[in-house]
């Protein structure tokens, strides 16, 4: 259980503080009455059922029992489960009118529900808020929840399961009344649930409200993407109302992803590994460069368009070049994949002569074609270039003796931050740019193109 000091400094900033008192091995009616007059901000008891996901021990007789105790102390907010029998819903909602009233639902399976159909039938009752529940498997699923949030003002969604993590941030963006945060970073209470200290220090939860602008990141895999860290960071410096969550986007699920974040109302969105070539029938405008490239990583949402733009090479450049110049230089890029195409793009235009190897050498030719230079194989590195550029998630792409001593050596992977590559071109006192930075780089321009058109 969470240390009663960290819930009152949470409570004390606003929080309201849920006691899952189906969690407690024992219950002393005495002890909650001190607790409910001492506690430093507003409480809300529940006494989950196995069926809702509860841990409660005794019969549905006992817990009855147990909340009509509970509710003679007039605690602030209770949470009552809609399939409790409706008799006893009506007489604990008419005899405690002080408190206020979450009627809640739950479902854990994988199974579609019927959102409209549970709403209807839990208004019967005057809750302060009707809490929907439901373990999701995509990120679409999760959407349309917060969909039915928005447009029902009374209406709480949780989206539980780790697809779910993002919609929780966005709680208060679509109006939930209520959401959830476990106290204790490391026990969470429901599945997916993302911890306090997170949703505050990353995503400035209490800060968030319907007005709040919601940009993002899409794409598969989005694990070990910082731009959450980054974005947030950025916008919070910025002074702006606006938040940025990661969620997972699969080819096949884009058609009704982009329905779904128009009728949201995302505003931006960052595009990763396998959307970046994907995602360009759904665009209205794509900036001449990215058209060039044939890959979009930057997505603006505006006057009903969508437009796509590519910071990757501007982000690899701009590191090289507060280096040295590219124009004449020999440039070896290690990879024929979307980073390398929107790098191998930016270092012509600015004048470098690019040398394309790659593990599929037609790949190579065939992006080398593209941009009228030389392709080859990842066994021919020549010796006398001046930029070495790993574009491959490969941590060591060629034979290490390959690394020319003295030279400039940047590698695109940001996780890990010493790659096997840095770390030899290292040893053969090469100067060093991470992917960190042109990371760092191309997240700016992201920014920068979401508020400046
Ligand atoms: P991609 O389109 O899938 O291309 C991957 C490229 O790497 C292909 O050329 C592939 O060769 C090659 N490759 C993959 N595994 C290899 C191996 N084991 N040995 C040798 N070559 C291998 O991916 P991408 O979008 O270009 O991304 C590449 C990396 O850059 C990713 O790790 C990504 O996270 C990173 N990235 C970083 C930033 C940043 O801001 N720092 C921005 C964008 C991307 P084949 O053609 O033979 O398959």
């Amino acid at each position: 259980m969470a240390r009663l000091d960290s819930i009152q400094s949470l409570q004390n900033k606003g929080s309201l503080a849920e006691w899952r008192l189906d969690l407690f091995s024992r219950i002393d009616i005495a002890w909650m009455q001190t607790l409910l007059q001492d506690s430093s901000g507003p409480v809300l008891l529940t006494v989950r059922k196995s069926s809702q996901g509860g841990k409660f021990q005794g019969t549905e007789r006992q817990r009855k029992g147990l909340i009509r105790r509970l509710l003679a102390l007039e605690p602030p907010f209770f949470d009552l489960e809609c399939d409790t029998s409706p008799r006893f819903i009506r007489e604990m909602m008419r005899e405690h009118p002080k408190t206020q009233f979450i009627l809640s639902y739950h479902d854990f399976s994988k199974n579609p529900i019927d959102l409209e159909r549970i709403y209807f039938s839990m208004q019967k009752y005057p809750a302060f808020s009707y809490k929907i529940a439901k373990t999701v498997n995509s990120t679409n699923e999760a959407l349309a929840l917060l969909l039915f949030a928005k447009e029902h003002p009374k209406a709480s969604v949780i989206c539980m399961g780790k697809r779910g993590e993002f919609a929780r941030v966005l709680g208060p963006v679509v109006g939930n009344l209520i959401g959830y945060a476990s106290a204790d970073s490391k026990r969470p209470t429901a599945p997916g649930q993302l911890n306090a200290a997170t949703l505050n220090t990353i995503y400035r939860y209490p800060a968030l409200n319907q007005q709040t602008a919601i940009y993002g990141l899409i794409g598969d895999p989005i694990e070990k993407s910082r731009g959450h860290l980054y974005h947030n960071r950025a916008f919070q410096t910025l002074g702006l109302n606006a938040v940025y969550i990661k969620m997972k986007v699969k080819p096949k699920e884009l058609p009704q992803f982009i329905q779904q974040a128009v009728a949201i109302g995302i505003q931006g969105l960052s595009v990763t590994i396998p959307l970046k070539e994907e995602i360009l029938p759904f665009l209205d405008e794509i900036e001449p460069k990215a058209q060039q490239i044939g890959a979009v990583n930057t997505l603006l949402f505006k006057e009903g368009k969508i437009r796509g733009t590519n910071t990757d090479g501007l982000g690899a450049l701009d590191a090289i070049e507060k280096r040295a110049l590219v124009k004449g230089k020999k440039i070896v890029l290690l990879g024929a994949g979307g980073a390398a195409r929107a790098i191998a793009f930016e270092a012509k235009t600015r004048g470098a002569d690019v040398l394309i190897l790659n593990r599929t050498v037609e790949r190579a030719k065939r992006l080398a074609a593209d941009l009228g230079c030389q392709g080859g194989r990842l066994d021919e590195v020549p010796d006398d270039y001046d930029i070495l550029i790993n574009a491959s998630p490969c941590s060591m792409p060629i034979d290490p003796k390959k690394i020319r001593p003295f030279t400039l050596a940047m590698d695109v992977v940001y996780s890990p931050r010493e790659t096997d590559f840095l770390k030899q071109a290292a040893f053969t006192q090469c100067q060093l740019i991470y992917g960190e930075e042109m990371f760092l780089n191309q997240a700016a321009r992201q920014t920068a193109f979401w508020l400046k058109q």
